[in-house]
């Protein structure tokens, strides 16, 4: 499904993208990002209570905000519903944290999921002995608070790879212990899902509305090992691309976007397609042609 990627070492500053002269009110500006990771607020009890305000109940909301921990570097309301506060500095953001009720609202204010865990990947483990169970049980005295084997695929046969995904209670360490043996840990960076069932990229099969497709040709017909028509881009049924799937590469790009701003993918895609219309000329005739 997915594994670890080379390119993001533990130490690497998060990305900052830089503000473009924007005349839109600068709390409500979308294009400005913090260094530092938003926080998370929700109002209590009512899913969605953000989207359904008017932007006159937003504004007094985010000036209450200001009142309270003064005012802040930008304010998002996320395509969920939920609010993503931006502060200036760390001291700002814990005074954020603490707020359990602004402009009247009950709210809970929250680090985002990425910001809360935190996931290292090693390589090499042995496949035939340990489990999941049996390697959380080996590296629980070392933070580890979830293990995660990622599996591989070779001719549509799925099994288990030497890769592991490890999730800890605080920023990991350089290696861990396992077996008598020492795992160098890097930062897990995904890779965009693809689907064993329709091989689109963006989701499993256990999530797949779609009917199962060969792997190939992406043909309707029962998958066939040795699939005689012409292979096809799965993603958008056009020829195969010499320089690759722009859904896969757009995926990709989303992930990586979503994990250096601490952002939702679905967040994540938003914000880079409202980055590209507002921030590219048109798009050149260098995609792939229609047939
Ligand atoms: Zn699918
Ligand atoms: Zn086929
Ligand atoms: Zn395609």
């Amino acid at each position: 499904m997915s594994e670890g990627d080379d390119e993001d070492s533990p130490s690497r500053p998060l990305k900052v993208l830089v503000d473009h002269a924007n005349p839109v009110q600068p709390s409500l500006c979308i294009s400005s990002l913090s260094k530092i990771a938003p926080v998370v607020v929700s109002a209590i009890d009512k899913p969605g209570f953000f989207l359904s305000l008017k932007f006159a109940d937003t504004k007094s909301f985010v000036d209450d905000l200001a009142r309270l921990v003064k005012p802040v570097k930008n304010v998002e309301v996320a395509s969920g519903g939920d609010i993503f506060v931006f502060p200036f500095d760390l001291e700002q953001k814990q005074a954020i944290l603490k707020l359990n009720c602004i402009n009247n609202l009950e709210v809970s204010c929250k680090l985002t999921k990425s910001e809360s865990e935190f996931r290292g990947v090693i390589v090499g483990v042995p496949v035939s002995e340990l489990d999941s169970e049996a390697l959380l049980d080996l590296l629980k005295d070392q933070r580890v608070t979830h293990v995660n084997r990622v599996n591989k695929f070779v001719d549509g046969v799925q099994s288990p790879s030497t890769v592991v995904v490890l999730t800890f209670s605080q920023p990991f360490p350089y290696r861990v212990r396992l077996c008598y043996r020492s795992f160098v840990v890097r930062a897990y960076s995904p890779k965009p899902m693809q689907c064993s069932k329709c091989h689109r990229i963006g989701h499993t099969a256990t999530h797949c509305n779609f009917p199962a497709r060969c792997p190939s040709c992406g043909g309707s017909q029962p998958p066939a090992a040795n699939c005689e028509s012409k292979a096809k881009c799965l993603n958008c049924q056009k020829d195969l691309h010499l320089t690759g799937s722009p859904a896969y590469i757009s995926h990709l790009n989303a992930l990586k976007f979503a994990r250096a701003n601490n952002v939702s993918m679905f967040e994540a895609k938003q914000r880079l397609s409202t980055l590209r219309s507002s921030t590219q000329t048109p798009p050149s005739a260098s995609g792939p042609a229609a047939p």
